[in-house]
């Protein structure tokens, strides 16, 4: 039976973890072959990519490309096209945090955050573009955040890399809107992964206030439904976004943060 991706290739960065594994694990379910990228331990990693491939009978390669720097970037297009011939949907989603307040800002965590939360879906998808654009057809889908639509205290770089890619996401949209390649940008709110566990600590000591008060306070706090969003949820908007249907869907910053930017 054909599937609403088959033959396509998906690239999904940081794809080893959270929501990246989600969104890769809905467009291999939907016949897409894919591409994994992400850091995480060996035995672990080829376990994801066995799991793909036996249960959706797609292939997946993976990259073990570090981000923050172009080279590796490059290096990762460079094999996923020598294997599969191009990459029809990019999902710029690898992404790291800190937090802390402006005038403690290690200056090497804003170059790291503006690096791999930015500037590598810049450089994935100028990579990736002309193949597009040859064939007429293709799908770039931004991981931003709330975080690309409001700021909160204490995440100067997250929130200037989000908002950023906001603006690529607008830009590339505009550019590419009569090639048939639509570019969004999907913005979650909290969402339970290791990225939001590991802040919990951090939070806590920024602000001088428990971990448990971060949780109900500080992350659920904007956020109305109070309840964290779903990796499902995201996963299914991302296949949504590679369908026909949403081919007039373009230059979108989509919010499913449980009410958050309705405030
Ligand atoms: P996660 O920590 O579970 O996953 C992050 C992934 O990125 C991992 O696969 C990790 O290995 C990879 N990664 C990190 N640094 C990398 C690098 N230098 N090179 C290559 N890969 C790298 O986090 P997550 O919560 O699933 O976050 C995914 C995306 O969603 C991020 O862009 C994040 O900003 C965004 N987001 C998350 C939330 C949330 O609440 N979890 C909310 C809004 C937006």
């Amino acid at each position: 039976m054909d599937r609403l991706l088959s033959g396509r290739v998906a690239l999904v960065t940081g794809s080893t973890s959270g929501i990246g594994l989600g969104i890769a694990h809905s467009l291999a379910k939907a016949g897409a072959n894919i591409v994994m990228n992400g850091f995480g331990d060996a035995d672990a990693v080829e376990a994801i990519r066995q799991d793909i491939i036996s249960r959706y009978q797609v292939d997946c390669l993976y990259s073990s490309a570090d981000l923050s720097h172009p080279q590796a970037v490059a290096e990762m297009i460079e094999s996923a096209q020598s294997h599969f011939g191009g990459v029809d949907v990019l999902v710029n989603n690898a992404g790291i945090q800190h937090v802390a307040p402006i005038e403690d800002f290690p200056i090497e965590k804003w170059d790291a955050i503006l690096a791999i939360n930015l500037s590598s879906a810049f450089h994935a998808m100028r990579l990736v573009i002309p193949g597009m654009k040859a064939k007429k057809w293709g799908r770039i889908i931004n991981i931003a955040s709330a975080h690309a639509l409001v700021a909160s205290p204490f995440k100067s770089a997250y929130v200037a890399a989000k908002h950023g890619i906001a603006g690529l996401t607008k830009t590339a949209a505009l550019e590419l809107a009569e090639h048939g390649i639509t570019v969004n940008a999907i913005c979650p709110g909290y969402v339970m992964t290791p990225l939001v566990k590991n802040q919990i600590p951090d939070q806590a000591k920024a602000r001088g206030i428990s971990e448990e008060a971060v949780i109900r306070d500080v992350l659920l706090a904007a956020q109305s439904t109070k309840r964290f969003v779903e990796i499902d949820e995201l996963a299914a908007l991302a296949l949504f976004l590679c369908s026909t249907e949403a081919c007039s869907m373009t230059g979108t910053l989509l919010p499913v943060d449980g009410g958050w930017t309705a405030h």
